[in-house]
């Protein structure tokens, strides 16, 4: 009978990048739950640390806070040989910083011909820097924690990699292009390495969260004043069938399958775990 208590994973280590944000510390505090050790990395030093003590005590296991940039391969070498000294080998990796910013967001969803004789609200107001910034951390920042924290893992042939990527990978949501695109690259990546390790050990997946209401989402669903929805969230609980945003715990079922032992024969997949939005053709 197969054991369906993640025992598996009980004593292993798990980096999560961005592991101090809203999901990320959802996600480490289900890893330690389980008995894994959460590596929590993440650029805010202090919130990293204080994830990290918060759920050692709060679950009386080992949880480990670093400051890392996943945009700076030696600040990624840095903490790598920091964690394999103070904690010991690696035998997963979450890459979740990521995130959207208001200056990769253009104003308009659509331009019309009322917008004409003033287009900077539309795509041509996005900014090459800001566009960059976006990509890049959705991107790069998975890319070099990759490459920084697998080599082992193969040398080991064994590992698991989970990439975060977004609902705007299957279809790009109006106003946030860099972070669709972003998140597109994400879902093939994750398909081109699964590949690539296939023979040597290593599973590589990513999950896709529908809406969750956290910091960098809030500017575009609640309105700063009122606290109510914006048009944008009405529409988005309008097309989630379950008619809610997520709660950052709603990952994490799907968090643990991926990495345990119970998912061994999938590599290169991407779950949506969302409520059905994408399941729902809007009509
Ligand atoms: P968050 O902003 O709460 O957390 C992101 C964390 O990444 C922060 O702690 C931040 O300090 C850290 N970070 C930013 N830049 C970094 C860098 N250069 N190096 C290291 N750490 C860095 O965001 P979140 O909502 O918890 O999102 C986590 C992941 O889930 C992101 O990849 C995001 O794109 C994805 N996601 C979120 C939602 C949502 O609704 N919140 C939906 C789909 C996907």
């Amino acid at each position: 009978m197969e054991d369906l208590s993640f025992k598996d994973l009980q004593n292993s280590v798990c980096v999560i990048t961005g592991g101090a944000g809203v999901l990320g510390n959802s996600i480490a505090r289900s890893l330690a739950s389980v008995g894994v050790v959460p590596v929590i990395l993440d650029i805010n030093e202090e919130a990293a640390r204080q994830v990290a003590e918060d759920i050692s005590s709060e679950f009386g296991v080992k949880c480990y806070g670093y400051k890392t940039n996943v945009l700076d391969k030696g600040s990624l070498e840095d903490v790598h040989r920091q964690i394999l000294s103070e904690v010991g080998e690696i035998d997963m990796l979450i890459n979740g910083a990521g995130g959207n910013s208001p200056k990769a967001t253009t104003k308009l969803e659509q331009l019309t011909e009322d917008d004409l004789n003033d287009l900077e609200d539309g795509f041509f107001g996005l900014e090459l820097e800001g566009f960059q910034k976006v990509f890049d951390l959705n991107f790069t920042g998975t890319l070099l924690p990759t490459l920084v924290f697998t080599k082992d893992m193969v040398i080991r042939q064994r590992g698991v990699v989970l990439n975060i990527s977004s609902m705007n990978s299957y279809k790009p949501l109006t106003k946030i292009p860099a972070y669709s695109a972003a998140k597109a690259s994400i879902n093939n990546f994750t398909e081109w390495l699964a590949v690539h390790f296939a023979k040597v050990g290593v599973r590589v997946n990513a999950l896709a969260p529908g809406f969750f209401l956290t910091n960098q989402n809030r500017f575009l669903l609640l309105d700063e004043k009122s606290g109510n929805l914006t048009a944008r969230g009405e529409k988005i609980i309008a097309n989630t069938p379950m008619g809610v945003f997520g709660e950052p715990d709603d990952l994490n079922g799907t968090v643990l399958f991926l990495l345990s032992d119970l998912s061994r024969f999938i590599t290169g997949i991407c779950i949506p775990v969302d409520g059905g939005y994408s399941a729902f053709g809007g009509v």
